[in-house]
């Protein structure tokens, strides 16, 4: 097990050097005395001011602000960030490419699912991208901006970004304790006793950053959806990956087409044929079905539209995509018309890799060359602006970037993320009812939320 340590200073009064053996609380004024089991587990428990749960890219920004708020206040905080994987930050390391894409120079909650829009847009005005490019810069890491509006470290190595949150977590005097699993937070009236697999903790405030479900060998698995509820919480329904890809039958011939991109416009509409929600992008076809940034962020919609018609009892949900984004259906019909002679391949291959254009004149019942009747080209207008997709499912959580569903906000308060039903217990990151678009929006979340919850949480040491 690894401790990294920050750097020690003398401490006020009420504050435990992490150091120092830890000593039982007394129980508040007229408080019940705890049981004696607890107190023997009390006796052992290290006590600490505030103990962070998940030192993932939401508990280190957590850890980070709260040291820094404590620090600002001339006192040397105790802070310890616990965190169950081998190998910390791996999902940093991973996040883009390796390369890590921090933010997106524009930010809306237009861009996030979940909780209600007015509370996702009231924590991101609280951390905007300024301030993380600020963040990053002060610590060292240079954001570069791309065409597609990302920013990433200017090293191109998502490792920088990784050592530079683990240098402020500890810079203030925090100590990330890794490997080490929370196994239990209860909730009494000294505070908390989180159980942990590296021994107990007291703790006056925890802020539960544990993740969602996605990449689960990354050490997100969902365990802290279960000690939100042990602590009184709801989750919301479904759960279910998002930013993953989804799978078609086997055989089906657009597996076959395995290694094509192309932009694409994918459109989710309920069984009557009411357009929902849509999304353009790249598309990617693959052996199991279809994948790419237009798949994966229409992914959380058709999954959860599809458990809720399934729940309600109502037909299933459409998905359809269009291969030809930029063009209406009227504008496809006369371009194919105009194609007289020259035949509808040649004027597809205009616009799409032969290999589809073939299919799709194929599955239409059209001649790739020669005259295009009536009939057969009205099936070719309606495939390539709206192929029906027999999805079958997903990938799962171990290739999900996010996870759709969570802690809802309506039980946090806004300004703090902290519980409106377990006082003292803050929340930050992925664990909660948001999940961003591919962009960077996640990492926003969790550095904005992970900032509300740090700096609000070392409000303990205005006392
Ligand atoms: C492959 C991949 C690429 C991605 N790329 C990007 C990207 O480029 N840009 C972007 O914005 N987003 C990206 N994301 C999404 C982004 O990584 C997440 O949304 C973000 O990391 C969530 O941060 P978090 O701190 O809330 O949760 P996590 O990063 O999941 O961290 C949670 C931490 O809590 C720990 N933990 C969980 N339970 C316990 C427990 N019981 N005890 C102790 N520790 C526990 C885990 O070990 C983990 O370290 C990507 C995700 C994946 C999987």
């Amino acid at each position: 097990m690894h401790a990294v340590s920050g750097s020690r200073h003398m401490l006020p009064s009420r504050m435990t050097h992490e150091n120092q053996p830890l000593q039982p609380s007394p129980p508040l004024d007229g408080e019940p005395a705890p049981a004696p089991a607890a107190r023997t587990r009390d006796a052992a428990a290290r006590r600490v001011d505030i103990a962070i749960v998940g030192a993932g890219a939401a508990g280190l920004f957590a850890t980070a602000w709260a040291g820094r708020t404590a620090r600002g206040r001339g006192l040397t905080p105790s802070i310890v960030a616990v965190d169950g994987a081998r190998k910390l930050g791996a999902k940093i390391l991973v996040a883009g490419g390796g390369r890590c894409n921090v933010t997106h120079w524009q930010v809306a909650d237009t861009d996030f699912v979940g909780s209600t829009p007015p509370a996702i847009r009231k924590v991101l005005a609280r951390f905007t991208v300024d301030d993380t490019v600020t963040f990053f810069k002060a610590a060292g890491v240079e954001l570069k901006r791309e065409d597609t509006g990302k920013l990433f470290p200017v090293t191109d190595s998502a490792r920088t970004v990784l050592d530079a949150l683990v240098r402020e977590a500890t810079g203030c005097g925090a100590t990330l304790v890794h490997p080490a699993r929370v196994e239990a937070i209860v909730r009494d009236a000294d505070g908390f006793l989180v159980t942990t697999s590296a021994g107990p903790l007291r703790a006056a405030r925890v802020i539960l950053c544990s993740g969602g479900k996605s990449l689960p060998k990354s050490g997100s698995d969902g365990s802290g959806h279960a000690l939100a509820m042990s602590l009184g919480h709801s989750l919301t329904s479904p759960i279910v990956p998002a930013l993953v890809p989804l799978t078609l039958p086997a055989g089906h011939w657009i597996t076959e087409l395995s290694g094509l991109t192309l932009p694409t416009e994918l459109v989710l509409s309920t069984a009557s044929g009411k357009r929902t929600t849509a999304s353009t992008g790249s598309t990617l076809c693959t052996h199991f079905g279809l994948s790419g940034p237009a798949v994966l962020d229409i992914s959380r919609h058709w999954l959860v539209a599809r458990d809720r018609a399934a729940s309600a009892g109502q037909p299933p949900v459409k998905l359809s995509i269009n291969w030809l984004p930029e063009t209406h259906t009227g504008a496809v019909d006369d371009m194919l018309l105009e194609s007289r002679g020259r035949g509808p391949l040649a004027v597809l291959r205009e616009h799409l890799p032969d290999r589809l254009a073939r299919r799709l004149c194929e599955l239409a019942g059209a001649p790739t060359t020669g005259d295009l009747p009536r009939e057969p080209r009205k099936r070719l207008v309606t495939l390539l602006t709206g192929t029906p997709l027999e999805v079958t499912g997903d990938r799962g959580f171990t290739l999900a970037e996010a996870t759709a569903g969570g802690v809802p906000l309506s039980e946090v308060r806004l300004d703090t993320m902290e519980s409106r039903l377990c006082p003292g217990l803050h929340f930050a990151g992925e664990v909660l009812d948001v999940d961003g678009r591919i962009g960077g929006f996640n990492f926003q979340w969790a550095w904005a939320s992970g900032f509300l919850a740090g700096t609000a949480a070392a409000a303990l040491y205005e006392s």
